[in-house]
């Protein structure tokens, strides 16, 4: 069986036809290289408008890379004919199998972007011996063409999320589809400002904006002002993982602290490295680290009884009745305000401003689960981190949404991989 004859299973063009297919030296290595001709008679597509008009003249050959064959790479090699449009004028035609002056085909930028969902850009451009650059194009092209084709319909629940990208104070704010049927990344935008937010729903349109139900968010309030102006029917709801999350915050400050008092005083230090002890729920500790907590917890630290107090927290999210829960709430604010751990007091604080919001969790009767944003932000951070070498933000959110928002990708004809 002839290369040819598999090159026409895989992608067939209905006005070219592949000659020869030939050995070559391409940068130094040996390729594959598959000449591709026009059929006779089939007139060259004006780029701009799309139909066929007049050949006027034909540019030198170019290669254009193809998914690689038993290691060997494979360019085709065309030499493109410019089109003389009665309405456009004189253009480079338009091809199937690229576009503009890339020199990737789009079957290859697919193909190389499905495997950098699975592994770092660096490593798919070291096993394609590709460079970093052109996987991070194959990367924005894929994830452009999922944007403009997605499906914006019937989004009824979102929520909303901040991350912390590169090491200073920078925040991109993240807006996530969590409907049953579709969870996905939605929108990503930088810093975490009013103005960031009301960018999403102004992209997302009135009409859109209007069929949401349900919005899941931080205690933000900048994001609380504009989910109340721009999607004024949807219950807004503070959810549990967001909430918790201040928690952790406070008990890590109180840890902080109190680890740099006991050091100043010379005191032997029980608390060091203890942060994941007070951190973690109980019930995801090993055996080890139960026994090292029960002995901490006999000691009357700070720390602990931060610990304590989340803990005991806890049980607000059994309620079933919100008003049940409002008066566990009550009385939790009140015994936090009565010690003398200021970080905690300042969650108490914030739970009381935020009390109507937080008790519609309980009307939302458990539609959302906060696992949903909790794991989504798992997943941004992991990206993150494994985007060592992202040079912008730009390409971080390129990146956010090739891996969380489940973009649909263009059609071929076959599937190289994945
Ligand atoms: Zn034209």
């Amino acid at each position: 069986m002839q290369i040819k004859t598999l090159l026409n299973t895989v992608e067939n063009f209905k006005s070219f036809v592949y000659k020869a297919v030939s050995f070559e030296v391409i940068n130094g290595r040996k390729a594959l290289v598959a000449d591709i001709k026009p059929r006779v008679n089939a007139k060259p597509e004006c780029s701009v408008c799309g139909k066929r008009a007049s050949g006027y003249d034909t540019q030198p050959s170019r290669l254009y890379e193809y998914p690689p064959l038993w290691g060997f790479q494979v360019f085709f090699r065309y030499s493109p004919r410019r089109a003389a449009c009665p309405v456009d004028g004189i253009h480079v035609e338009r091809i199937p199998w690229s576009e503009g002056k890339e020199q990737m085909t789009t079957t290859y930028k697919v193909f190389l972007s499905r495997w950098a969902k699975r592994l770092s850009w660096k490593e798919t451009a070291e096993i394609f011996k590709s460079s970093w650059d052109s996987v991070y194009r194959a990367v924005q092209f894929v994830v452009a063409y999922g944007l403009a084709h997605r499906d914006l319909e019937n989004i009824t629940e979102i929520g909303i999320d901040e991350i912390q990208v590169w090491s200073g104070h920078k925040y991109l704010t993240l807006v996530y589809q969590l409907d049953s049927h579709a969870k996905r990344l939605l929108w990503s935008g930088p810093e975490r400002k009013a103005k960031t937010l009301l960018k999403f729903f102004m992209e997302l349109g009135r009409e859109r904006c209007l069929r949401i139900k349900f919005v899941c968010s931080d205690m933000w309030s900048p994001y609380l002002k504009v989910i109340a102006k721009k999607a004024s029917q949807a219950l807004n709801i503070l959810d549990r993982f967001h909430i918790m999350k201040k928690f952790n915050e406070a008990i890590d400050q109180i840890r902080r602290e109190e680890v740099k008092k006991l050091k100043d005083e010379g005191t032997d230090n029980v608390l060091e490295k203890s942060r994941w002890l007070l951190l973690k729920r109980p019930e995801n500790l090993t055996e080890k680290q139960t026994v090292r907590l029960s002995q901490i917890v006999k000691i009357n630290l700070s720390s602990i009884k931060a610990y304590l107090m989340r803990e005991d927290f806890q049980r607000f999210w059994e309620y079933k009745y919100p008003a049940y829960a409002d008066r566990f709430l009550e009385n939790w604010i009140t015994r936090t305000l009565k010690t003398n751990l200021e970080p905690m007091k300042k969650v108490a604080k914030m739970l009381r401003n935020h009390k109507q919001l937080i008790l519609n969790w309980f009307k939302a009767d458990g539609r959302l689960s906060s696992g949903t944003v909790e794991g989504f932000n798992l997943k941004a951070k992991l990206t993150m981190r494994k985007a060592y070498g992202y040079k912008s933000l730009e390409c971080l959110q390129t990146a956010l949404y090739h891996t969380l928002g489940n973009l649909p990708e263009p059609i071929l004809t076959h599937r190289f991989c994945g």
